[in-house]
Formats: C-alpha cells, structure tokens, sequence
C-alpha cells in the first residue's frame, strides 16, 4: 500500500510512520507542516528508507493536498496533524479551528475526490482513518462524586467536549462521519486515550515531569492533582491503528484505551520513585512537585472501554503501566538533549502565542 499519513512529525505519527517503515512493506508520504511539535528528527531512524517521503505542507492549503495525492496516488490516508495541546487551544484557539476543523474539511475534500475518480478496484481497497481522541465526549464522574459507578466511555458516549482543543476534534469528527455518510467516503475513526512513550513533547505531563525531574526543576501539578486519565503505551496505539486500518469495518469508530486509569498527582509519584531508583539525588524528586492553578474547565476523568476492539479485531495493549513508564523514562535519560531541544522551541512558541494574545 501507498499510505499518506498527515503530522508524521509529531509524536504520534513518527512512531506510526516508524512501525510502518520497521514492522511493514508499505511506502509512506509524510504530509506535516513542522509547527513547533513537528520534529524530523523524531524520524532519523527511518528517514533514509526509500519507502519514506515527506513533504511539507499546511493541511489548510487545500491546493498543496490535491497535488500531494495527483502525484502520490495513495490507497489509504491515516490523518493525524493536528493542534494537540489544551492549554494552548486556551490560550488561543485560532490554529485549532484553522487545523484541525478547516484542514479536516480539505483532507476529506480532496480525499473524496480522489477516490471517486480511482478505478473500481482500487476505490473499493481506498480508506480514509481520521485518529482522534477520548476527549470528545467530556469528562466521566469521579470515583469522589456520588454518581460514580465506574463509568466509561464507549463508542455511543454522546459528544460533550470541553476544552477549544476537544470541541476542535469533535467536529472534525463530525465532519468525517458525514463524508462517509453523505458521499460513501470509506472512513474508519478510532478515538484514544491519553498516550505517552518516546518522542512526546516535553510540553505534555509525564515527558515534562520526567525532564523537570532530570533538570532539578519544579513539577508543576494542575490543581489537587486528582484529575484521572487512562494511559496508553504508544507503540500500542501505533498497532490498533494498523489493525483497524487492515481490518476494520468502513463507517465504524474503535475506541482505544490502556486499561490504565490514574490520578494525576499519583502519576507523577510514581515518576518520581521510579526516578529516584533509577537516578538518585539526596532527596526525593517528589520535593521538586508544585501545585499550580488548575486548568480553566479541566476534565475530571477520562476512561475507555476498549471492549470493541478486543472482540472484533482481537487488540489489546501490550505493555502495562509500569513497563511503558519504565522504557519512557529510559529513553527521556537517553535523549536528553532531544527533549531540551524540544522543550527550548516550546518556550519560544509559547512567548510567541502571548505576545500575539
Ligand atoms: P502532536 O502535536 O505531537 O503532532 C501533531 C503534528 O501535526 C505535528 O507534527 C505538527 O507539525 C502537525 N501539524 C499541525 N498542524 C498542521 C497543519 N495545519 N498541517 C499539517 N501538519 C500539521 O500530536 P500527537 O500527540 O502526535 O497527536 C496526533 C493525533 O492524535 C492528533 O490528531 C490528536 O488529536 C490525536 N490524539 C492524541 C493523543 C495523545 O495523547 N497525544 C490521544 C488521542 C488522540
């Protein structure tokens, strides 16, 4: 297959882009603008491959896309670019509606006429798999509330995003549905969990712990720190996007989660007495953590029910909690410079979001 994956740069899609050049015979054309959290580098281990191409372009310049997939003439398209941090989608949620809404709209635009004018058989085989996210459907009740009875989030959980960067995901959702509805767009829609592994942003809690850890600098929690997520590995999102994308149902949707729900506050902890074994100071990194104001409409709690998956296309992950933290936190050790790298151009997009905010 010629597959064309959009944000191949980013955290994600680099480890997508590297189990399809590593574990497959596909060829792969990376489609990523490089804002501030796409990363190349994040690709040195496959970049020489001959099945890989990238190509720089904004999902919004609808024109660059429909030269991409003339030239390309690719059998699937795994769209994952997109503006992935709330707190900036706070701050300013412009770039969330422009990327993630109208880049959305021109991906399955050009998409679909692409595929309406490919040959019978290759139209048949053509899918387009729209990656998104838990947070959709809003926050669940909270072990603390009284309403809480182990609640999860399934495939017809009704939408209620919270934050601009949820309620962006939710209507690029919507769009995608609609193209398969209205003109038969071959779609298939998967909707994850919180994810962390190698190459994460440093902008993102357990890479910004880990680093501040490392640093000797404060670990800043939101709030009590009692917000609960349902971790998954990445490289274990990687492989259910793979299955879904061979093996599953046009028009369906595939939730996919970890099976891992944890405070944040206990998160951070464990972090901390992972760290403290692994890399000992004279005290604990637990006296580097801060609580700092929460987040304006933070969710509470987010946590999937994966059921589907299993049954229909037999996944489930494959790393626990404790091993995915344990190999995060030894390829943070042994790419440091990468994260600081990484850490330095968010500082710099951040100064740039406030000055213009
Ligand atoms: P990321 O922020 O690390 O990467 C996003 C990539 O998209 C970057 O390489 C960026 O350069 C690129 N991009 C941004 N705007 C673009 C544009 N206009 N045109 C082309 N490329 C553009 O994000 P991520 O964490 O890898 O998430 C990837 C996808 O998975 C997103 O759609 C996100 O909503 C979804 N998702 C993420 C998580 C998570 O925990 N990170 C969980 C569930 C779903």
């Amino acid at each position: 297959m010629k597959i064309l994956v959009t944000g191949g740069a980013g955290f994600i899609g680099s480890a997508l882009i590297r189990y399809l050049i590593q574990h497959t015979s596909h060829e792969v054309l990376n489609v990523d603008k490089l804002t501030y959290a796409g990363n190349l580098t994040s690709l040195t281990d496959v970049c020489n491959d001959p099945r890989y191409r990238f190509v720089q372009i904004d999902i919004v310049d609808s024109q660059a896309l429909k030269q991409t997939f003339a030239t390309f003439q690719p059998d699937a398209v795994m769209h994952l670019a997109a503006e992935s941090h709330v707190d900036r989608s706070i701050l300013a949620a412009d770039e969330f509606i422009q990327t993630n809404i109208v880049g959305t709209f021109n991906l399955l635009d050009v998409a679909r006429r692409y595929w309406a004018q490919l040959p019978a058989d290759k139209q048949s085989r053509f899918r387009f798999q729209h990656i998104s996210t838990d947070e959709v459907y809003g926050d669940l009740p909270h072990p603390n509330d009284a309403d809480f009875t182990g609640q999860l989030f399934s495939e017809t959980t009704p939408y209620a995003p919270s934050s601009p960067y949820a309620a962006s995901k939710a209507a690029s959702d919507h769009l995608v549905n609609a193209w398969c509805r209205t003109y038969g767009l071959p779609i298939l829609m998967t909707n994850c969990s919180n994810n962390y592994g190698p190459y994460h942003f440093p902008e993102k809690l357990i890479p910004l712990t880990i680093l501040n850890a490392l640093e000797q600098k404060t670990i800043p929690i939101y709030g009590k720190g009692t917000q609960i997520r349902d971790w998954l590995y990445v490289e274990d999102h990687v492989e259910a996007l793979y299955l879904v994308l061979q093996q599953g149902h046009i028009g369906d949707t595939y939730n996919i989660g970890g099976h891992n729900e944890v405070e944040n506050l206990q998160l951070v902890h464990i972090l901390c007495d992972t760290l403290d074994k692994l890399v000992p100071q004279s005290t604990s990194y637990k006296t580097l953590i801060r609580h700092v104001d929460d987040r304006l409409g933070h969710d509470r709690r987010y946590a999937i029910d994966a059921s589907k998956i299993h049954k229909e296309l037999g996944w489930k992950p494959r790393h626990t909690l404790e091993q995915g933290l344990q190999k995060t936190i030894k390829w943070v050790i042994d790419h440091r410079a990468w994260c600081i790298a990484a850490a330095q151009r968010k500082s710099a997009a951040v100064d740039t979001l406030y000055s213009s905010h």
